[in-house]
């Protein structure tokens, strides 16, 4: 990892992973793909390895990204999808030209056209999040608890009680918090 760039929050969903490389959006939020660069390392990571990438096109995957925090959040809580939110994520997804290929060994790969492959990348990304925001898979949409988080997450522990994004940051971060705050509340009985 270069000097000098926040690291990624790597989850096990890709759409859900993709919205967390802004975090702490009601806090200090923290950009974890703030240059086209770290756009591209951050596909390289997530098996969507791209030759290179553009200003415009990292606008257009930090575009992507908000809007499907915003349907996130909003199937989270119920809440009719935003329009503009949904219209950015069907134009990615039908912009992309990736293809799905089975490896010798079993496994998916991507396999992203030539001459556009962040935009094919944000295709598989848009598709992603289409299938958890219209409950697909296996799982729910939930919010992180942290007031600065909020992050939209995909539960998909069995009891659906999942209550923040990440265990070892916001989670910890909130239980951290609660023993300050115990402390605090046992030393002034005294
Ligand atoms: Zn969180």
């Amino acid at each position: 990892m270069p000097a000098g760039f926040p690291d990624f929050r790597l989850g096990s969903v890709l759409a859900t992973s993709f919205t967390a490389t802004l975090t702490e959006r009601r806090g200090d939020a923290v950009e974890r793909i703030p240059t086209p660069q770290r756009l591209v390392d951050w596909l390289a990571v997530n098996g969507l390895a791209v030759e290179s990438c553009t200003t415009t096109q990292l606008e257009l995957a930090r575009d992507l990204r908000e809007s499907i925090h915003a349907a996130a959040t909003a199937a989270a809580t119920q809440d009719p999808l935003p329009a503009s939110a949904v219209r950015t994520i069907n134009e990615c997804s039908i912009r992309g030209r990736a293809a799905a290929v089975l490896t010798p060994e079993g496994n998916r790969r991507w396999q992203l056209g030539s001459a556009s492959g962040v935009e094919d990348a944000l295709g598989v990304i848009a598709a992603d999040a289409i299938s958890i925001i219209a409950g697909e898979r296996d799982g729910k949409l939930a919010l992180c608890a942290s007031p600065t988080c909020r992050a939209a997450f995909f539960d998909t522990s069995q009891s659906r009680t999942r209550r923040w994004c990440d265990m070892n940051t916001c989670g910890n971060r909130q239980k951290k918090a609660r023993f300050n705050a115990n402390q605090r509340k046992s030393a002034g009985s005294f």
